[in-house]
């Protein structure tokens, strides 16, 4: 665990301080951006260091590895999040185990999780992915459609809706960044002008982090600037 320690506390010290300077040269409040460290493919030792230095929440995906890290971790108090895109047939998993999935796209798989949350649990919290840059490739519903997909899954009484989610493609200039997450967010606004109660924006990795603070990104996920280059697959 030692070998891991350093590195990792290196760099979360220098995400804090990115996120901080960020807020701050954009005028948000300090502290209302939180961080997700998303551990996929990182070994549990890192999260438990992560976890040492104060970070609760993890993000991950792929459910598989996830369980059995979450299995591994059972003794601590971690906010797992799914950030991965789901299939239906692994809605379960992540109804049974994860606090937030970011990634939802179609109703039926919010209705799946919605039914497969277990009773005793709070609703799942979830964010609707939406697909700015428009690319055929990347997951997510079109802009036009993000209205009537928010609330039919606003009305699932599993699931909590808690705002929107985006995977720009990626772009060099600093103003094409941000006009990518400035869709996000005024689809955003419309949603809350249209009655719902949303309070989050998932936007925002390692390189375009400054940006989606700038344009009002709530919560920004980062895997390798916080744990380094993910390790190959070994198994
Ligand atoms: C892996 C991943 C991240 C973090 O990516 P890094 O390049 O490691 O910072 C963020 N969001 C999603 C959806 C991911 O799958």
């Amino acid at each position: 665990m030692t070998d891991l320690s350093e590195p990792i506390a290196t760099r979360l010290d220098a995400v804090r301080q990115r996120l901080r300077a960020a807020e701050a040269q954009y005028g948000r409040q300090p502290g209302s951006v939180a961080l997700l460290a998303v551990s996929k493919r990182q070994p549990v030792d890192a999260i438990r260091v992560a976890l040492s230095l104060g970070q609760q929440a993890f993000g991950e995906n792929y459910l598989q590895e996830a369980v059995e890290k979450r299995a591994q971790l059972a003794d601590e108090t971690i906010e797992w999040h799914f950030v991965g895109a789901l299939q239906s047939n692994k809605t379960r998993a992540a109804a049974e185990g994860f606090d937030w999935v970011h990634a939802v796209d179609r109703l039926k798989i919010a209705r799946r999780l919605s039914e497969q949350r277990p009773q005793h649990l709070a609703p799942l919290q979830c964010c609707i992915q939406v697909n700015v840059s428009g690319e055929a490739s990347k997951a997510g519903v079109k802009p036009n459609a993000v209205s009537e997909l928010a609330h039919a899954v606003a009305a699932l009484p599993g699931l909590r809706l808690r705002g929107l989610m985006t995977l720009p493609e990626a772009v060099e200039s600093f103003a094409e960044q941000r006009s990518a997450f400035r869709q996000l967010r005024v689809l955003q606004e419309q949603l809350i002008d249209e009655g719902l109660t949303l309070d989050t924006l998932s936007m925002g990795m390692s390189n375009d982090l400054e940006a989606a603070v700038a344009e009002g990104a709530t919560l920004v996920r980062l895997g390798t600037a916080v744990f380094g280059p993910r390790p190959e697959k070994s198994s």
